[in-house]
């Protein structure tokens, strides 16, 4: 942590693939203003703490982390808030649940001067100042295109924070040479009696994680 500069607060709001009262979809929110992943946002948030959120990152675009960007959008219509991913994950949002069929076009909407939402790609790799903070994308392995995120609270420098993975699979540590985090969050997905299903589906267990 740079000299000075305070502690980051997490917020886990959901940490599960799968969703009923009591568990909720990918959602981490840091300082309350920036939210990393979609899962869980909007079913975890008051409307006030949903108004103090300025950017949301995505991992990827599987629909456990993206699905309540819309829902967000419609609620938080009265400005303008960035989502940022890969170009990926970018497309899989705007094609899928950004289309204007099942919700208002919010890349465009209210007016396209003042759209709701503005999608931002990020490079792997290449540092991005966002606000506060500086975000590093780092490719992940995983069944579909997906990248975690080193978050620090310099917004010139990518060291130090947290680096959260997204979702991940067996190969993670080939990340390491680009990453110097304080704080690890990584997806766990499986036991360890279910090993096989978390190799064949780009997810880990403690015992592939501990490799
Ligand atoms: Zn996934």
């Amino acid at each position: 942590m740079p000299k000075g500069a305070k502690a980051m607060e997490i917020r886990f709001l959901g940490v599960h693939n799968l969703e009923s009262v009591n568990t909720k979809l990918t959602s981490i929110l840091v300082d309350d203003i920036l939210a990393l992943d979609a899962g869980g946002l909007t079913s975890s948030l008051s409307f006030e703490e949903q108004a103090r959120i300025r950017s949301i990152l995505l991992t990827h675009g599987h629909y456990d982390h993206i699905r309540d960007v819309p829902a967000f959008a419609l609620a938080n219509s009265d400005r303008t808030i960035d989502i940022l991913g890969t170009e990926a994950t970018l497309e899989i949002l705007s094609n899928r649940l950004l289309d204007g069929t099942i919700y208002p076009k919010f890349t465009e909407w209210p007016s396209p001067e003042r759209p709701v939402l503005k999608l931002k790609k990020l490079e792997p790799y290449q540092a991005r100042s966002i606000g506060d903070y500086s975000v590093l994308p780092v490719p992940v392995p995983h069944s579909g295109p997906t990248v975690g995120y080193q978050v620090s609270e310099a917004s010139d420098s990518p060291a130090g924070g947290l680096f959260f993975t997204g979702d991940t699979g067996a190969g993670l540590s080939e990340c390491w040479e680009y990453i110097s985090p304080e704080l690890m969050l990584v997806d766990i997905t499986f036991s360890n009696e279910f090993s096989d299903a978390a190799r064949e589906r780009g997810h880990l267990c403690l015992s592939l994680f501990g490799k």
